[in-house]
């Protein structure tokens, strides 16, 4: 019998109502509750008053001097106080709402206090207390805490994780392999969960920790890595064949000399997209760093190998920006590009459906209403998603249910710290943009005050003086809609004001379809100088000839929405600018608006970030592949999550990974952990 294949009944203690309670704890099987961690400590150990300090919480030992008093007042509430002699100290201690203790306290015996020290009143407040004439249970302890509820008491869990080791605890197994152990010089698994839940020393609960926040990692990765290999060795994707040479001559064919980093990145998803595996592959890249034309000739190749190909990006708006960017682009080639919208007429919409199922149509680009119900394709070899992050995680597997296939390249422009990297996409491979095309300037950021709107006003004339054009950017308050386009809309009001001769575009998210579409076209024309916008045009908007991004409000902006936004302009030949306002009263803020000026390095910018936030909330929720450890903590953990994944690719590498029987157990818990059936972790 293994553990986790016996029932928490068989623990001495464990009613059948108790079980069920358990269950909601997701705890059912003798392993579940051994692996059912304490999430802190309380520290039972008995110190001298000379030690504590006002206000801390500790445990002291000494001799009851005087009977108690009881006072009561109102509504059964009560106070209950007696003299407790402690290293020669006479300390008042008082418990509330505890009458019930009053016929215990009596004059000279001993008594353990737990509670709040109050140095200068000589007073505790007290939260536990234990007689050691009745056997002091937790005095001179660390006892752990547990997550618990109901009818489960602190006490009632803590015996019974005490009662399942007891019974079980040297039936606990190892799981990791022994080189693995060896290598890191890990605690034992059943000394750790034995540790973990009774931390005697701290020298040894630090090394229980350790070893399972260890095991806790490398599962995840090896749950990860062993996914990738599968599906590397899976063989059912589609092999494009496509010959070098005709890559070249289209790649001739653009406006400009790709980019050392865009031509090592081509290569790597050429690579990939000859295999028969299917490529599941995130290109990251800075914004600016020409990752559309990347996609475009990745595009190409699917196009020439007989496939159609679908880009998907967030916004409609961006949907039209590529469409149009990509007809230019594949002009010359003959290659049909549709675009596919829910904004579009239901006939419109028909036409584009049925080209797609014959196949009349190349590359299709959209929202996600690209891989709704109803779209069908000839033949789709292969999907991008740019700005990955604005998408669910669970896309791919809309398309497998398809019965499709296709190889699969994610574009992010939110360059992610290397470690976060190999958390949330562990299971992809990472292709990475590292140089921005040359001849670009540096963007100069600026940080001002709002009582410099006149200068910014001025510099603003200044840009459209020598042919440039200029956004300005207001914020969303609160998520709410309505002020937010209210923001926007006195924003334009009193820029056409200050700028008569101009023509100021106003761009928001209650605009139709067609509505934004004209504005974006205006600007990129060069008709409107000025485009007043909500953060709608914070992804991948390309107009080459705007040279100003104005912020307002900019504390109330994340940094890496800063970033992005600021990311719309420097992307020409000419020196553009940035200018932040905010009067930021947080330290945050400020210190926002300060890593903005000194850096426009987005890689330094996400590591900025996650160091002001902190790495559980730097993705945001769901969305980031992100899981929740129950041990590991991403703020301190990451050296162990380099350490994990390393060993887990190594492992997963090998010829003989899913044959070597030193490794069954963690084949086991790979099978256990549904690796095979499919879509795990879509
Ligand atoms: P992003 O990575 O932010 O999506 P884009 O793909 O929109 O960046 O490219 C930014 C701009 O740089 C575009 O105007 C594009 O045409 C241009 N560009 C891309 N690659 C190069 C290159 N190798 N040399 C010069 N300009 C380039
Ligand atoms: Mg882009």
């Amino acid at each position: 019998m293994k553990l986790d294949e016996i029932s928490v009944r068989q623990i001495k203690g464990v009613s059948a109502p108790k079980e069920q309670e358990l269950h909601a704890f997701g705890v059912h099987s003798v392993a579940d509750l051994l692996d059912y961690f304490p999430f802190r400590y309380e520290d039972y150990r008995i110190r001298g008053l000379a030690e504590a300090k006002d206000g801390e919480k500790v445990t002291i030992q000494g001799k009851i001097m005087s009977a108690a008093t009881l006072q009561r007042y109102g509504k059964g509430k009560s106070r209950l106080s007696c003299k407790v002699a402690v290293d020669n100290l006479l300390v008042t201690a008082v418990w509330f709402n505890r009458h019930y203790l009053q016929e215990q306290l009596a004059a000279g015996r001993e008594i353990v206090l737990t509670g709040k020290w109050e140095q200068r009143r000589l007073q505790m407040t007290v939260s536990e207390s234990e007689f050691p004439d009745r056997g002091a249970v937790r005095s001179g302890s660390v006892q752990p805490v547990y997550s618990v509820g109901g009818s489960i008491t602190q006490t009632w869990m803590r015996k019974t994780i005490h009662q399942a080791l007891l019974q079980y605890g040297p039936m606990i197994e190892e799981i990791l392999p022994l080189e693995l152990v060896d290598k890191h010089l890990l605690m034992p698994r059943r000394d750790a969960i034995r540790c973990i839940h009774n931390p005697g020393d701290t020298d040894e609960g630090q090394a229980a920790r350790r070893r399972l926040v260890y095991e806790e990692l490398f599962l995840f990765q090896l749950k990860l890595q062993a996914y990738r290999s599968l599906t590397r060795n899976r063989m059912d994707g589609i092999a494009h064949v496509v010959d070098a040479e005709s890559i070249r001559s289209f790649v001739k064919t653009l406006p400009f000399e790709l980019t050392d980093s865009q031509k090592k990145v081509v290569n790597e998803i050429l690579i990939d997209m000859r295999q028969s595996y299917c490529m599941n592959r995130l290109l990251q890249g800075d914004v600016g760093s020409g990752k559309t034309v990347v996609a475009a000739i990745a595009l190409f190749a699917a196009y020439k190998a007989g496939h159609q190909g679908a880009l998907m990006v967030p916004t409609e708006i961006l949907a039209d920006q590529h469409m149009r960017s990509l007809q230019k682009v594949f002009e010359g080639v003959g290659l049909e590009v549709g675009l596919l919208t829910g904004s579009m007429t239901e006939r419109r919409r028909r036409d584009v459906l049925a080209g797609l199922q014959m196949g009349l149509i190349d590359v299709i680009v959209g929202t996600h209403a690209i891989i709704q119900e109803g779209v069908n394709f000839r033949s789709l070899g292969l999907v991008v998603t740019d700005e990955q992050h604005r998408f669910g995680v669970n896309q791919r597997s809309v398309l497998r249910r398809k019965g499709l296939n296709p190889d699969v390249l994610t574009m992010t422009a939110t360059p992610i710290p290397r470690t976060l990297a190999i958390t949330a996409f562990g299971d992809m491979d990472v292709s990475t943009l590292r140089e921005r095309p040359q001849g670009r300037k540096a963007i100069q950021t600026y940080w001002v005050k709002h009582n410099m709107l006149e200068r910014v006003l001025g510099f603003i004339r200044r840009e459209v003086d020598l042919g440039r054009q200029a956004y300005f950017i207001c914020p969303l308050i609160e998520e709410s809609e309505k002020l937010d386009v209210q923001n926007a809309i006195d924003m334009h009001v009193q820029l056409m004001q200050a700028f008569p001769d101009l023509k100021v575009g106003l761009l928001h998210g209650r605009l139709s379809a067609a509505e934004k579409d004209e504005v974006m076209r205006s600007f990129a024309d060069n008709e409107a100088q000025v485009l007043v916008a909500t953060t709608v045009v914070e992804v991948g908007v390309d107009v080459p000839n705007a040279t100003l991004m104005i912020v307002m409000d900019a504390e109330r902006f994340g940094l890496s929405q800063l970033h992005q936004l600021r990311g719309r302009v420097g992307r020409g030949g000419h020196q553009s600018y940035c200018v932040l306002i905010a009067d930021p009263k947080s330290e945050v803020g400020r210190e926002r608006m300060k890593v903005m000026t000194e850096t426009d390095d987005g890689f330094e910018v996400s590591r900025r970030d996650l160091e002001l936030r902190g790495p559980g909330d730097f993705f945001g929720t769901k969305q980031s592949g992100v899981p929740d450890f129950k041990l590991a903590d991403m703020s301190s953990d990451f050296a162990v999550l380099e350490e994990a994944r390393d060993d887990a690719a190594d492992l997963t590498h090998r010829e003989n990974f899913w044959t070597e029987p030193a490794l069954a157990r963690l084949h086991d818990r790979l099978k256990s952990d549904q690796l095979f059936s499919g879509d795990l972790l879509d």
